[in-house]
């Protein structure tokens, strides 16, 4: 499905060849937006890592759950990030969000979809974003999560719904403390009057950019149960 947003959205690429990243030229980038140099700097999360929200564990570790998710539960069934939150990794997402350029969702969203097929992360009934306040999204001009949302949508076959809303402005959250966070959030969501009936009994695939504390995911995973999905996976760029 080649629709307005995406023809629109083609009219910012970088020239062809030029690595998202660093812009350099090269012949060999091709199709694949990033430059040897800059991929090679990026960091994939391997195994061993909890197995509700990814986070890496000790080596020697017998446990299967990190020791933020023996503390606290999470709504979510589990919770999966492609990098480290770091590096070229950290300002690529910073690029996508802050700076205008949307096309970056075809390099990540290639890594998401890549990361659920090497995984077997599952079929889905329903691809959600993480939405933004529309006073966000008024200004920004575009929803990083939904991009990134669609691509997995379009490339999987499986069913995009944009079934949740901010209701609540909430500061920028790297600005405050993991407690502040949490209570910030609460109740921030809600689903669509009009996508009410379409969660009932729904594994839902909630789609954001960056897994920090939990607290968005989980939040919007309580949501969506509560107004009828199942289970509640997550996928995100880094962490
Ligand atoms: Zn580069
Ligand atoms: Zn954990």
């Amino acid at each position: 499905m080649k629709d307005y947003v995406e023809s629109f959205l083609e009219l910012l690429y970088p020239e062809k060849n030029t690595c998202f990243f660093c812009e350099t030229h090269d012949e060999a980038i091709c199709d694949r937006y990033i430059c040897k140099d800059c991929e090679r700097t990026m960091k994939k999360i391997v195994p061993p890592i909890c197995i509700k929200c990814s986070k890496p564990i000790d080596l020697n570790s017998h446990e299967e759950l990190c020791s933020d998710c023996r503390k606290h539960d999470h709504s979510f069934e589990m919770s999966r990030s492609v990098f480290f939150y770091e590096g070229t990794v950290k300002k690529g997402i910073y690029l996508f969000k802050y700076y205008n350029k949307p096309y970056f969702y075809r390099f990540f969203g290639k890594c998401l979809v890549d990361f659920m097929e090497d995984t077997s992360y599952g079929r889905f009934n329903l691809v959600v974003p993480v939405p933004l306040h529309r006073s966000k999204l008024r200004k920004r001009g575009y929803n990083q999560s939904e991009l990134l949302a669609r691509y997995i949508s379009n490339k999987t076959d499986m069913p995009y719904g944009d079934v949740l809303k901010r209701i609540k402005k909430t500061p920028k959250q790297s600005q405050v403390t993991k407690e502040d966070r949490r209570k910030n959030l609460i109740n921030a969501f809600d689903v669509k009057k009009s996508m009410a009936g379409l969660l009932t009994g729904k594994n839902v695939l909630l789609v954001d950019d960056v897994f920090t504390t939990g607290s968005t995911a989980d939040e919007c995973s309580k949501t969506l149960i509560k107004n009828g999905a199942s289970k509640v996976y997550v996928i995100t760029i880094a962490r």
